[in-house]
């Protein structure tokens, strides 16, 4: 893993003129010298975002993809994966925890993205987690090697070489509430461990990133712990000073 990977969300926040004004304002701050930055406008925003950041080290993701390829069939309201190619788009999360509670999107239609994007030469990075219950049940562990055995069934241990893992547990997104430094240590090493009894070079390739309520007065001591490689940040990434305190913390 040669830098650190520091991801923002911006869900769907913003109306065109307010994300221009907030690339703006990241570019006063951004890039920072090893750390790899993305940012995942609205969709209808990527065009604004990736013609604002060209020039720029700073890359742009995509928040979802169709599950489907572009010439499969017809699909009224999708952007397939190899759209977002076509403009600029590097990254795409998938299998966000938004999607699998509002959209349906399950493990076979998460490794159906996961699919899309690498065939169409976009990163995925697949997201993660339990819920509170599954955590307090002692399930934690089992839920998110399910996650991602699902992916591994259908696209193979290899294509792990080219992604991207966020483990973000569900409680911890939006709430305020992070997981403690130990606790995302403990499910990242978990995962790496997984990566691990496929391959030990594979493990130490694919970044793990940590995500839920992620901000610049907690993400030092995340980043701090050895198998986090750097963070997805949702309402933290929407304030320019703050997303770049994050990332400033992850080099060092
Ligand atoms: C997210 O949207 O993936 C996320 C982690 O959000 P937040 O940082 O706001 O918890």
């Amino acid at each position: 893993m040669p830098q650190s990977l520091v991801i923002g969300n911006w869900k769907m926040h913003g109306s065109r003129a307010a994300n221009q004004a907030l690339v703006a304002a990241l570019q006063q701050c951004l890039p920072v010298n090893g750390v790899q930055v993305v940012l995942c406008p609205p969709m209808l925003h990527i065009a604004d975002v990736a013609a604002q950041l060209e020039d720029s080290p700073v890359l742009v993701g995509a928040q979802n993809l169709c599950a489907e390829a572009q010439q499969a069939g017809a699909y009224t309201g999708e952007v397939s994966a190899a759209q977002l190619a076509d403009y600029g788009v590097r990254y795409v999360l998938v299998g966000h925890s938004e999607r699998r509670a509002l959209y349906h999107d399950n493990d076979d239609r998460v490794a159906q993205k996961f699919l899309q994007a690498q065939q169409a030469g976009l990163v995925p990075v697949l997201c993660v987690g339990e819920q509170l219950a599954e955590r307090e049940a002692g399930q934690a562990l089992a839920v998110i090697t399910a996650q991602l055995q699902a992916v591994a069934d259908k696209a193979g241990m290899a294509a792990f070489a080219a992604a991207v893992i966020a483990y973000e547990p569900v409680w911890a997104i939006g709430t305020g509430q992070t997981a403690s430094p130990e606790q995302a240590q403990a499910v990242h090493a978990h995962i790496r461990q997984w990566l691990a009894a496929d391959s030990a070079a594979l493990a130490q390739q694919v970044p793990l990133l940590y995500g839920g309520s992620v901000n610049a007065g907690n993400a030092a001591s995340l980043f701090l712990m050895a198998d986090i490689d750097g963070a997805l940040v949702g309402g933290a990434s929407l304030k320019a000073d703050e997303f770049c305190a994050i990332c400033n913390a992850a080099l060092e």
